[in-house]
């Protein structure tokens, strides 16, 4: 066993354009549309920036709309297939409060907000993350057959077992929005995206002083990534 060659750690980085978006929204948020319609800006933006899927999601501080984190989908650009825009922003918040718990005893009301509803691997991390809230544009099928990707074996109750858990799901948020934006996506969104991605990788590999490993390359013609795990 070569245990000089195993990581000690991990993580993501969430690009500066991201940032940039942010300076340039209102300290508060004050309704879910303003919320969703943030998320649906910085998920539209992400393909095209070659981070990964059209997906983003925030962690706002429900009562007074502070924006406590912001996620987007991290999958291709960091190599991890856990890297869903949910966990992203849940672990940035909790990384922002020193704590797992974004739901402690003393703590505001926070609420995770997406553009649809998480898939099986975020379904968990949400449930286990101490939001009070979830805010989703859409829960069905649409988005699913639009990108193809594989949401996972996801329970029917979903919904029921937040509401179970003293989590609050409101659905339907900006809904058209969202799935307008990733079907303008597809012709040209995700290639273009896709030669960023190969220089972010040049110049992450330059950093690392190590190798990329070779990865699929969107078929031409197609928009978003046809792999599993580039899902989000
Ligand atoms: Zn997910």
């Amino acid at each position: 066993m070569d245990i000089s060659t195993m990581p000690r750690s991990y993580g993501v980085t969430v690009p500066q354009w991201v940032f940039d978006e942010l300076r340039a929204t209102p300290d508060t948020l004050s309704t879910d549309e303003e919320r969703m319609s943030l998320v649906h800006k910085l998920a539209a933006r992400n393909p095209a920036e070659g981070s990964g899927g059209p997906f983003a999601a925030l962690v706002v501080d429900t009562a007074t709309g502070e924006i406590v984190s912001a996620g987007v989908n991290l999958v291709l650009a960091s190599g991890l297939s856990a890297a869903h825009a949910e966990i992203v922003a849940l672990s940035l918040a909790q990384t922002r409060i020193g704590g797992w718990d974004l739901g402690a005893t003393g703590a505001p009301d926070r609420e995770l907000v997406v553009n649809w509803r998480p898939c099986a691997q975020c379904y968990g991390a949400a449930l286990w993350s101490g939001v009070k809230r979830l805010v989703v544009a859409g829960a069905g099928p649409e988005l699913e057959q639009l990108t193809g990707f594989d949401e996972g074996p996801m329970r029917e109750d979903w919904a029921e077992q937040f509401h179970g858990r003293g989590i609050e799901v409101v659905s339907d948020v900006l809904r058209e929005q969202g799935t307008r934006g990733v079907r303008r996506l597809r012709p040209d969104g995700c290639r273009a995206g896709a030669h960023r991605l190969q220089r972010a990788r040049h110049h992450l590999a330059e950093a690392r002083s190590v190798t990329p490993a070779p990865r699929p390359h969107p078929t031409p013609g197609t928009s978003l990534p046809p792999t599993r795990a580039a899902r989000r």
